[in-house]
């Protein structure tokens, strides 16, 4: 017998562990995504990879810029994991490995911080104009391959613009949808991305009353149920006009917005500035109130600061407390003409911008 001590048989839960090992390092050490750019080198060197905390989505998003200007930002702080220029070649800016930076303030489904749980993919172009046939050839295969090894369905492919969200501000008193519009809410295809599951029917935090809705999804939604396809509309924003009311007291001073659809009991709809007729909105019909765009544009009236002796009702007459007039106190505050409340405290300095809809 030999003096050296019997070597020890490995125990069945070392053999589990790397057997688990090998399975999770498997996506990394796969010949995955063949023919991609590695642009990573051009990473800051202070630059820390960190991982994710999981990886349940994919966000895409459009650069709003040309390529070069793209390559640029996105690198200096590893703010994409890929990048799909106009000729469909694929850029690594940081492995899909690593945490990039790119979806900010975001909600999907009660998660927040899309980012620690996300890949995010830049197209290059811009949210208003089609991306090229060769971007979105590569795209497909680019999600094919990420969905595979992270196992994502389609319905967790989801653009920047329906997960990202504002805080609420003077404007839109609620966290809302419609801070970020790429990659476009009426230009990017997601069946030329290969998206099978189209459309994702209802925003699950507008449903549960976390967010309120962008109008221009819900209007975008409303003409592809024109176009056949369906469409669902979260029931919880929807007001209905009760007896003896009118639209002003359901909407407010929203009541003739675009963003205000009103859809009359035979089920027709129309956007509030499409009603002519204001004393033939019947009871039972249903109101959907979409949040204002932060920036309206308006035409500049008139502009003047409040003294002793001019007070707001000489600068604006009968504009004085329309939604149109803004007034700017001198502590900096401002406050649209409909939401003052006393009259009487108008100080001597506040300036006045009295305008009207640029149509
Ligand atoms: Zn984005």
């Amino acid at each position: 017998m030999s003096g050296l001590p019997r070597r020890r048989a490995p125990r069945p839960l070392v053999l589990l562990l790397c057997a688990a090992l090998v399975v999770a390092s498997l996506p990394e050490s796969s010949a995955a995504l063949p023919g991609i750019i590695d642009y990573q080198r051009h990473l800051p060197r202070r630059f820390r990879k960190v991982r994710r905390k999981d990886t349940r989505f994919i966000i895409v998003h459009c650069t709003e810029s040309g390529l070069r200007s793209a390559l640029r930002t996105l690198s200096r702080k590893g703010l994409a994991n890929y990048l799909v220029a106009r000729d469909g070649r694929v850029y690594r800016i940081l492995s899909h490995r690593y945490r990039a930076n790119h979806a900010g303030r975001s909600m999907w489904n009660g998660i927040t911080h899309l980012s620690d749980h996300s890949l995010g993919i830049e197209l290059v172009g811009y949210h208003d104009r089609p991306f090229t046939s060769a971007q979105y050839r590569s795209l497909k295969r680019l999600l094919e391959e990420l969905q595979r090894i992270y196992r994502i369905p389609d319905r967790r492919v989801l653009e920047h613009y329906r997960v990202a969200y504002g805080r609420p501000n003077i404007w839109i008193r609620r966290p809302h949808r419609g801070r970020k519009r790429d990659p476009g809410v009426n230009n990017f295809s997601r069946i030329l991305a290969g998206l099978t599951n189209p459309e994702p029917q209802v925003d699950p935090d507008v449903a549960a009353g976390r967010l309120l809705p962008d109008p221009e999804v819900v209007l975008a939604q409303l003409g592809w149920r024109r176009h056949g396809l369906p469409v669902r509309v979260a029931d919880r924003h929807v007001l209905t006009i009760g007896p003896m009311q009118t639209a002003w007291e359901v909407a407010g001073a929203a009541y003739d917005r675009p963003t205000t659809i009103y859809t009359f009991p035979g089920g027709r709809r129309l956007r509030g500035d499409q009603i002519r007729n204001w004393s033939r909105i019947p009871e039972g019909t249903r109101v959907i109130l979409g949040p204002r765009r932060a920036r309206r544009k308006l035409r500049v009236v008139r502009v003047a600061t409040v003294t002793a002796r001019r007070t707001p009702w000489q600068i604006a007459r009968g504009d004085y407390d329309s939604p149109h007039t803004r007034y700017t106190f001198p502590d900096g505050r401002t406050l649209r003409g409909d939401q003052v409340r006393d009259w009487s405290r108008i100080p001597p300095g506040t300036r006045v911008v009295v305008g009207a809809p640029s149509s």
